[in-house]
């Protein structure tokens, strides 16, 4: 059995995805692409912003690395597991290291069980050996850590608001401890004024924890307030890899200065996510993902598209920033080769 992964704060890769894919098979000889080649890094300790449209493939990729769905190709290293095929069933308890909190707190909690057994349900299971009264001081710990009380245990999940339920469902994430938490949408259910409390429990509780997130939205502005590194993911790929700061003040992929631009100037209250629509670029739409185009599958709706990006696709490389001293990565023909890079989320490396 793999030893317990170390909690210190440091650079190291906690979690590495190389060339992960997902196609399904659909009737006749068709599949549908949903993630594409997917690779990046994410150092201990630090958050992954994921950002793109609805149908860009970020909650098929949180879904792959939790294995709620397979991969159909790639590799995935988490603390330091070959976690696609190594994780048989004799290594299951390790899976307690990564866990997800899922968009919608209304139906992700059982309106059967009271909080206290669903939040006590993963303890249930991978801590057996502790006596009942044991687990649920636990319960009642990991209630007041997300803001909750203990006598909320003996209520059920309709008694609760959509920010409660999902205080709930975060405790319950964190009942085993885990090294990773990937956040699915976690705020896109809830009021505007709710979110910011959210987002700050979230990063209050990966900073206490040493925890590395992944963090997915469809919301920049959300993005923007809780991650390190960000990146913008087209089409099933990640087309721009960045720290955050860098990515919104010198966005390089046409897709991510579209996006950009469509983010409201408007004032907002200091810690309030403002919500960004989706800019529709001259009418044009994603492009099938059963038939992916030739080359650039951003070409259609690309305003300096080039004939070369019909054929060629272009691949995900670093983009040297002289003035920072730092790389990004971006796949963008605009962009002239600088030769082979990769980022870790937290340590550079070009
Ligand atoms: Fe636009 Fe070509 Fe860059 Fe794709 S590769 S984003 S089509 S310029």
């Amino acid at each position: 059995m793999a030893p317990e992964p170390h909690r210190s704060r440091t650079d190291q890769v906690l979690l590495r995805v190389q060339g992960l894919s997902k196609h399904y098979a659909l009737a006749g000889k068709q599949r549908l692409q949903a993630l594409n080649a997917v690779s990046f890094e994410l150092a201990d300790s630090r958050t992954l912003g994921i950002v793109g449209e609805s149908g860009c493939g970020k909650s098929t990729l949180a879904r792959t690395l939790m294995r709620l769905v397979e991969a159909s190709a790639g590799r995935v290293e988490f603390c330091g597991l070959d976690w696609i095929s190594q994780l048989a069933k004799p290594q299951r308890l390790q899976r307690r290291w990564m866990q997800m909190v899922f968009q919608d707190p209304f139906s992700s909690l059982d309106p059967k069980h009271t909080i206290g057994k669903i939040v006590r349900e993963p303890l249930d299971i991978h801590a057996g050996n502790q006596s009942l009264a044991q687990r649920m001081q636990r319960v009642h710990a990991l209630l007041a850590t997300v803001g909750l009380t203990p006598s909320d245990a003996d209520k059920y999940p309709h008694e609760f608001s959509g920010g409660q339920r999902q205080r709930v469902a975060i405790a319950r994430a964190l009942a085993l401890e885990p090294r990773l938490l990937i956040a699915d949408e976690p705020v896109s259910a809830l009021d505007v004024s709710i979110q910011s409390q959210i987002l700050n429990l979230l990063m209050t509780l990966r900073q206490q924890r040493n925890m590395a997130m992944v963090f997915i939205s469809h919301d920049l502005s959300v993005v923007r307030h809780i991650s390190d590194d960000v990146a913008v993911m087209y089409f099933g790929s990640i087309v721009e890899l960045a720290p955050a700061a860098e990515l919104f003040e010198q966005p390089a992929h046409p897709y991510t200065r579209l996006l950009l631009s469509s983010i409201p100037k408007r004032k907002q209250p200091a810690g309030t996510p403002a919500r960004a629509a989706w800019p529709e670029v001259a009418g044009a739409e994603l492009p099938d993902p059963t038939k992916p185009p030739a080359g650039c599958a951003f070409a259609a709706r690309c305003p300096q598209a080039m004939p070369r990006c019909l054929h060629d696709t272009p691949a995900l490389q670093a983009r040297v920033m002289p003035a920072l001293q730092r790389a990004a990565l971006v796949a963008c023909h605009l962009f002239e080769p600088q030769g082979a890079g990769h980022i870790v989320s937290g340590a550079w490396d070009t």
